[in-house]
């Protein structure tokens, strides 16, 4: 049995090969990206008005205030977005600019509509603005040449405007594994069946194919497998040849129908770690194929979700590029106390809430590794290290937050 960081430590080791695809914009979000991005020209690539109103000289509306308006003379008719104009502003004189048009040259500045009034064929400015003032100027948002957008930044829905902005169709990104769901058991049934004595539904497999699309990779479900190595040792094939990581649920403890370690070490699977000295989810295994990694995951439906999280999803997301592997995590206080057993690391599942600047947390209640409603009701997982006992109230504890 080893620990839960040594654990941890040994599936994030592992060694793969990034697998990088050119991917249409609107189909990378929430993916990594896997180039830096340069801008071959700037945004915007013209002077132009961020108001609705009038171009202006600044120095001709110095002063101009409600008492002391000032009059110009407006010089053409008005530019919208999109046209280029050719008249040139002189002193004394405007001309009407709407948002985003390009500025006519000879004016500095745009005097907003609501600070003017029109009068035929001028007008009365009631506000002085300083040169610059309601002017986007070229290239202030990015500059021809920059790197705008780093490899191994996350693809936000900005990220796609600004891939957009520079006129960027497909971005290299780093692919998502594909990863396969095995759910092991000779008790599970359908979803879509009547339960009787002694048959469970499988939830499992559902309950992960969802942590995995959480993930944004892919996910394979391949149903239930029956508790006979022959069966298994077909379906695992299957599924390692078309999956870069292998989950199976259940049959890895110590029962008498448990065959998924034999299985995977009779197909030649490498087994790296078997068991880990935490709850839930202590029969946890983890194997490796050929490049394919393999996790014999614990049947108990807590148990399940709970090692995806601390081992599985990490290992997706490093695959994925990204940089950040885990959760956010907070320092907490309990807000009663959690028996524990000394010599054990647990994962408890837990309510977190902020007060006055502190997170505490409390138990969602049953902590058996069959109460699936305790994963709904949580929104952390605190985590109790091996080397401590009881947790006290007023006791902290790291609790991962999702
Ligand atoms: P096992 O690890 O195969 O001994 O299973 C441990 C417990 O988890 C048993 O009570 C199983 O009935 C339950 N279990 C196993 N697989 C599933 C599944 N796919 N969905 C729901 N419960 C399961
Ligand atoms: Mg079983």
């Amino acid at each position: 049995m080893i620990s839960v960081e040594e654990a941890k430590r040994l599936v994030l080791d592992s060694r793969f090969e990034c697998k990088i695809i050119k991917t249409p914009i609107l189909d990378s979000l929430g993916k990594v990206l896997a180039e830096d991005i340069a801008a071959s020209e700037d945004i915007p690539i013209y002077d132009n008005s961020a108001m609705d109103g009038y171009a202006v000289i600044a120095n001709d509306v110095k002063g101009a205030d409600k008492s002391y308006p000032i009059t110009l003379m407006i010089a053409g008719g008005s530019i919208p977005a999109g046209k280029v104009p050719n008249t040139e502003i002189e002193p004394g004189s405007c001309i009407p600019i709407m948002t985003g048009a390009v500025m006519p040259k000879g004016s500095d500045s745009v005097v907003m509509k609501e600070d003017v009034q029109r009068d035929g064929k001028s007008i009365l400015v009631f506000r002085e603005v300083k040169p610059g003032d309601n002017v986007r100027y070229r290239g202030e948002d990015i500059k021809k040449s920059d790197i705008v957008l780093k490899n191994s930044e996350v693809i936000s829905p900005a990220v796609i405007g600004v891939l957009a902005s520079l006129g960027i169709r497909t971005v290299k990104t780093f692919q998502p594994p594909r990863i396969g769901v095995i759910a092991t058991g000779d008790e599970l049934l359908e979803i879509d069946k009547k339960l009787k004595k002694g048959m469970v539904r499988d939830s499992n497999s559902y309950s992960l194919s969802a942590q995995i699309m959480e993930t944004g990779a892919e996910y394979n479900r391949y149903g239930i497998i029956r508790d006979d190595e022959e069966v298994l040792k077909k379906s695992i094939k299957k599924a390692l040849k078309e999956n870069d990581i292998l989950l199976l649920s259940g049959g890895i403890s110590v029962g008498d129908y448990d065959f998924v370690k034999d299985t995977l070490e009779d197909i030649g699977a490498d087994l790296i770690f078997w068991r880990v000295n935490q709850k839930p989810g202590k029969p946890l295994a983890f194997f490796k194929y050929k490049d394919r990694f393999i996790f014999g995951l614990p049947g108990n439906p807590v148990s399940v979700m709970v090692c995806f999280e601390i081992y599985v999803r990490p290992l997706i997301r490093k695959m994925m590029g990204f940089e950040k592997l885990f959760r956010a995590k907070v320092i907490a206080e309990a807000l009663h106390e959690f028996r524990n057993k000394k010599g054990r690391a647990n994962f408890a599942r837990v309510i977190l809430e902020k007060k006055d600047g502190k997170y505490f947390f409390s138990s969602t209640g049953m902590q058996g590794s069959g109460i699936l409603t305790s994963m709904v009701k949580a929104n952390g997982i605190a985590f109790f290290p091996s080397d401590i006992g009881d947790v006290k109230k007023g006791n902290i504890a790291e609790v991962y937050v999702f």
